[in-house]
């Protein structure tokens, strides 16, 4: 890494002058269950993703990009996009298809639940249970708790209500956890009642008086999916 790269970025494929990647601010919020998180990250959205205006490429940092990616971007499949995809989806889905052409599936996938996420914000329900299913395929053979937790929150946002159920039951058995437990029993009620809405990490916690520790919501919850997930 050179000084002077960092000082002024430039866009990996054509060398046209790019911005830094953003930065989004520290959410005060419990994320949702499929960990979008809280405000005031979460309506900095649109500015995660960025699009060269030079050559069309798109990463949230187009400096990283190598010329690996040229192939993708001078492709018909990337330009298809432009007239396919839902403007606000875009930029992810740009994302999504460099990442897969180059093998990366973990990316991939977080790309295409930003786009669901910003297909929600536009109100484009079709479009959102669309990208979710994507998602959830190319989560289906997740092992870890968290991928699994967030891919039965995918699964039942898309309506796929038997397979959310049938995941529902898998994570139960692979996981003893309390708080994974609780988040699971949760979304079996959700499913249960057709629910595709958004729910907050928190929604499935016993409230505060029941646990005593756990007495202000954004910390705790951060908290709680901390230990949830061993990271504390
Ligand atoms: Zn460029």
């Amino acid at each position: 890494m050179s000084a002077p790269s960092v000082a002024n970025p430039t866009c990996g494929l054509c060398g046209a002058p790019a911005r830094r990647p953003f930065r989004a601010p520290q959410p005060e919020i419990a994320p949702d269950l499929d960990m979008r998180p809280g405000e005031p990250a979460r309506s900095t959205l649109p500015d995660w993703i960025q699009t060269c205006r030079s050559c069309g490429a798109a990463a949230p940092d187009l400096s990283a990009l190598t010329p690996a990616a040229r192939g993708v971007v001078d492709s018909p499949a990337y330009a298809a996009l432009t007239t396919s995809a839902l403007e606000e989806t875009l930029p992810f889905r740009r994302w999504a298809l460099i990442c897969e052409r180059s093998g990366d599936t973990a990316h991939q996938a977080e790309a295409l639940l930003q786009a669901a996420w910003a297909a929600d914000d536009a109100a484009a329900m079709t479009e959102a249970a669309r990208l979710r299913a994507e998602v959830a395929a190319l989560w289906a053979g997740a092992n870890d708790v968290e991928t699994g937790l967030r891919r039965l929150d995918v699964l039942r946002r898309a309506g796929a209500f038997e397979e959310a159920d049938a995941w529902a039951d898998h994570m139960a058995a692979v996981t003893q956890e309390e708080t994974a437990a609780a988040i699971i029993r949760f979304q079996k009620s959700r499913i249960a009642h057709r629910d595709i809405g958004r729910h907050l990490i928190s929604a499935p916690m016993p409230p505060p008086a029941h646990a005593p520790h756990v007495s202000h919501g954004k910390r705790a919850t951060t908290g709680f999916w901390s230990r949830l997930l061993g990271r504390s």
